[in-house]
């Protein structure tokens, strides 16, 4: 019997694992294949909330806390694990090869401006001393000097040391299949092998949620109706590393990372479930990379890779209690920024699991989707 079961070990679940079980909660953790091995290892690693933003609101709220706590819960898992977690926070430059794109860019400034965020606005020159090796195209762009990169291999795999460290119990290959319920509660979790029995569940299973929170569906609607998002990305190689820090072109962008490879993201997919690279997405993400720094045209293509994000109708992530039911909660639908923001979710979930859940936006409830 555990306090907690959490379906699905990608970063969101492994997070709330780690946090829940730091409070002091006896913990379970389902994951149907591999830990880590599905969204969370496809992602770029990106921690660009301001960068990435459509407008002011709670999903800006939420990323701009993520960044913030992001060194003191790294430099915590580092201590606690020992392996560096390529945190780099040297800035993002978003840029602009036409006027209509430079026009765009510069309302984002001026209205992150008026919020008291600190985002530049720079001219073509100034792109390229921030970036020597972007292409003489670029126009003109905004620079966010506080954002940047995380490992996300190593992020995920120091919650999930840092969380059998506490005591989670983690397991392979042991997928949801159903919940035993009892009145408005579920009272275990099923798998091939048998129950699990909880006083509490978290669902945090990605793009896979909806399909596992239809067994808990009251009156035929999905409780949580995430849906797969493909995104497709390739590693560039075979030359010293043109960047030092994160640029975004209008049509992807390229990250920098530790190992000297450049990741090149990302296409944006409506597809369901089909998780393949195709031939055109590869080849729109490696003359991206091409426009954005020409250097990279004698790269050479080492990986690729496919991946899908969970989405959700509104764009926001899905945090809180599920309706309908007293002791379930949803902790999904992160789509473009689930590595920055699992590790909050992870303590939000821990806190609403303790009772308090003032830390987390109403508008992230499940219950809208109602
Ligand atoms: C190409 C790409 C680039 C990205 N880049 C970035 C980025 O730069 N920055 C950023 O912040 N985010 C990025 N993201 C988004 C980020 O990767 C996701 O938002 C995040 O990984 C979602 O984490 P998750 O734990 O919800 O899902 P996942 O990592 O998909 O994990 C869900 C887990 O649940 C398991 N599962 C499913 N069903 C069951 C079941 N029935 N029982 C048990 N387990 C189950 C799955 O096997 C899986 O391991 C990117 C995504 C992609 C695809």
């Amino acid at each position: 019997m555990s306090d907690v079961v959490i379906v699905g070990g990608g970063i969101v679940g492994l997070a709330c694992a780690y946090e829940t079980a730091r409070a002091g909660m006896k913990v379970t953790l389902l994951e149907y294949g591999k830990t880590a091995m599905q969204a969370t290892n496809a992602a770029a690693g990106m921690l660009a909330p301001m960068i990435e933003s459509h407008g002011p609101g709670p999903m800006l709220d939420l990323g701009l806390r993520a960044l913030h706590d992001m060194p003191e819960q790294v430099d915590e898992l580092q201590q606690r694990c020992g392996f560096d977690l390529e945190l780099r926070l040297h800035g993002i430059l978003k840029v602009a090869f036409t006027e209509e794109q430079f026009a765009e860019l510069r309302q984002r400034q001026a209205w992150l401006e008026s919020c008291g965020h600190d985002v530049a606005l720079l001219d073509g020159e100034q792109c390229r001393e921030a970036a020597p090796r972007i292409s003489e195209r670029v126009i003109g762009g905004i620079y966010s000097a506080s954002e940047g990169s995380v490992s996300n291999q190593m992020l995920a795999l120091a919650l999930e040391r840092g969380a059998e460290a506490l005591g989670v119990d983690i397991r392979q290959r042991a997928p949801a299949v159903g919940f035993t319920t009892g009145g408005e509660r579920v009272t275990a979790v099923r798998t091939p092998d048998g129950d699990v029995g909880c006083d509490a569940v978290v669902i945090a299973a990605g793009a896979r949620s909806g399909q596992i929170a239809a067994r808990l569906s009251v009156n035929g609607s999905n409780p949580i109706p995430v849906r797969p998002i493909r995104g497709q990305m390739i590693a560039l190689g075979g030359m010293s590393c043109p960047i030092r820090s994160v640029v975004w072109g209008p049509e992807g962008y390229l990250v920098p990372r530790a190992n000297g490879l450049v990741f090149a993201g990302a296409t944006v997919e409506d597809v369901g479930f089909r998780r393949r690279t195709t031939t055109a997405g590869l080849r729109a993400m490696r003359s991206m990379a091409s426009r954005l720094v020409p250097q990279l045209r004698a790269s050479q293509q080492r990986f690729d890779w496919a991946g899908l994000r969970p989405g959700t109708p509104d764009g926001l992530p899905i945090i809180g209690p599920m309706p309908a039911w007293l002791n379930v909660i949803a902790a999904t639908g992160h789509f473009r920024n689930g590595i920055l923001l699992g590790p909050i979710t992870g303590r939000l979930v821990a806190n609403g699991l303790g009772g308090d859940w003032s830390e987390t936006s109403p508008e992230f409830s499940p219950g809208r989707f109602v």
